[in-house]
């Protein structure tokens, strides 16, 4: 018997797993996507999953990695219950089709081979097998390109459906509830693993549907993106778990002197660290050097990376590769419980657009997909009852400024600023650049929202000003948080600042060692 309508944004991987989970209960389920299912970070993964099911590992080990790489600040309880929930996730996948290797990576952090792959193409080889699962088994699932604009919200606080934007016109589809799985912020800067258009338009709905909203001064970046002006791809950290080593243009090794796991130390370490060598010796870029290595284990283990250097005019034996840190994963997002609850009634989240405080202040490698199986399952263990349908006033949409630029200039002035004031390293005098940037653009005359970038630009100038307004109140540095004006760690920010509506009101939730 069919039950009620769910509605689910995004066909990454939260997305696919949420969207086959409510199927499976006989719910009826339409997944929105921007583009289509290859333009999305679960697609680019490359060094697959964090799951202890080695003969050596454990999931307190795991659990233990993942604290200490978040610097403790991650909520213990949802550690727990997501390492522990990892080999029924990696049950599920292979269930679903998924084929890993036989050897796991090691990644940075972690004490154990436990990063479970599929070549160095892990996330399209998932998506791919979700995807050939639906259309066999759930061929009703109903996919829809299109661009989130906003959440249907009723007076009594709860979510009734959404408004979507397609081939020039807006239109209102209703659900029984709306599961947002819109993935990354990283195309709010210049400088991302991400795709471009990867703007948060999640997390922006969700917060302007006064959802409560943490973390989000926390974005990771990581060290080692191939960055030229046209092209940008991530080197895996598994490169270095093979040997890999970070050097500048005379071959020091960078992250001596930093750290005593050099390369393979925490995510947030080895990108600062770059980053001050690169401010320090006037480097405009490092590389990632694997020229000591046997090139049959590097085409083994890498191909496809072999194949996008040498597309590149770089052959991993014999050249260093051109990397600097680049905006990676937003560890903050909307906030939920382990079953995906947000704070508003029929609204659930999953995914890297969400934040339940498994990371911590600086996301151990390779746990994001994990997190994303886990919360796509457990989403879908909701149950959802018929909500009544509402009818939404247009006029209630919220509009846009206008302006003498246009959004594209704009959209490439703001990613520039970002990446300059809200990247590895901050201070009070950028972060407020970005404040007075985002006020003047949120101040002019109001027009109509009309196309596609506005749309973005207007959830890019959002999540732009909630970063800087977090980041401007956490005065300390804590994992990837650096505050070159307030370096150390402060006892009374060890936990976790809420924000919540338009006039950004903040909670900051102290935690108990
Ligand atoms: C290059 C790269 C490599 C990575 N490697 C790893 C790895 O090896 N291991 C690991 O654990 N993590 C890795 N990560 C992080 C991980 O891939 C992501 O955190 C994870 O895939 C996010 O999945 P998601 O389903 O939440 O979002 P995504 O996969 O990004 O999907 C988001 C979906 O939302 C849709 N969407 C967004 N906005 C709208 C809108 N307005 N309207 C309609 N649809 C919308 C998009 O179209 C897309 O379908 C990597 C990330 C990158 C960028």
């Amino acid at each position: 018997m069919k039950k009620n309508t769910i509605i689910i944004v995004g066909a990454g991987l939260a997305g696919l797993t949420a969207a086959i989970s409510f199927a499976e209960k006989g719910y009826i389920v339409k997944v929105l996507l921007k583009d289509n299912i290859q333009t999305n970070s679960s697609y680019r993964a490359q060094g697959g999953i964090a799951v202890s099911i080695g003969k050596d590992d454990s999931t307190e080990k795991h659990f233990k990695d993942t604290l200490k790489a978040g610097h403790f600040l991650n909520k213990r309880q949802i550690v727990k219950e997501n390492v522990l929930a990892g080999s029924k996730a990696y049950g599920w996948l292979v269930e679903k089709g998924v084929v890993f290797d036989e050897v796991p990576a090691l990644e940075a952090a972690h004490s154990q081979r436990r990063v479970q792959r599929c070549g160095d193409i892990t996330g399209k080889e998932m998506l791919s097998a979700l995807k050939r699962y639906q259309e066999e088994k759930h061929p009703d699932i109903e996919f829809i390109e299109c661009l989130l604009i906003d959440l249907i919200k009723e007076k009594s606080d709860c979510v009734s459906g959404v408004i979507y934007f397609q081939d020039d016109t807006i239109y209102h589809l209703y659900s029984d509830a709306v599961v947002l799985a819109t993935g990354g912020i990283g195309g709010i800067f210049y400088k991302s693993s991400n795709f471009q258009r990867q703007t948060g338009d999640g997390i922006a709905a969700a917060w302007r549907s006064d959802a409560k909203i943490t973390d989000m001064e926390f974005i990771q970046f990581h060290p080692t993106v191939f960055c030229t002006d046209n092209k940008r791809f991530l080197l895996s950290e598994a490169l270095r778990g093979e040997g890999g080593r970070i050097v500048d243009d005379n071959g020091n090794r960078v992250m001596e002197g930093f750290h005593s796991d050099l390369d393979l130390a925490p995510r947030d370490i080895v990108s600062r660290s770059m980053e001050i060598y690169m401010k320090k010796f006037h480097k405009e870029t490092l590389y990632l050097d694997m020229t000591h290595l046997d090139k049959k284990v590097m085409l083994s283990r890498f191909p496809n990376i072999y194949k996008y250097c040498k597309e590149e005019g770089y052959l991993l034996e014999k050249d260093p590769i051109p990397v600097r840190p680049a905006a990676h994963y937003s560890i903050g997002g909307i906030k939920v419980d382990s079953y995906g609850r947000t704070s508003i009634k029929n609204l659930f989240a999953c995914g890297e657009c969400t934040s339940a405080g498994f990371h911590g202040s600086n996301r151990l490698a390779s746990n994001s997909l994990l997190e994303c199986v886990v919360q796509g399952i457990a989403v879908g263990k909701n149950k959802i009852d018929s909500s009544e349908k509402v009818r939404f006033n247009c006029d209630n949409i919220r509009k846009l400024s206008d302006r003498s630029k246009n959004s594209k200039e704009i959209i490439d002035d703001l990613r520039h600023l970002n990446q300059e004031n809200m990247g590895v390293i901050r201070n009070k005098k950028g972060l407020k650049r970005i404040l007075e940037f985002c006020e003047r653009y949120r101040e002019e005359k109001e027009i109509s929202l009309v196309n596609r970038d506005n749309i973005e630009l207007r959830n890019m100038l959002c999540l732009s000003r909630l970063i800087a307004s977090c980041a401007l109140y956490r005065e300390e540095s804590r994992g990837v948080h650096y505050r070159e004006d307030f370096p150390q760690e402060d006892e009374s920010f060890f936990g976790h600042i809420v924000v919540q509506g338009e006039d950004l009101s903040f909670e900051k939730l102290i935690k108990k060692r």
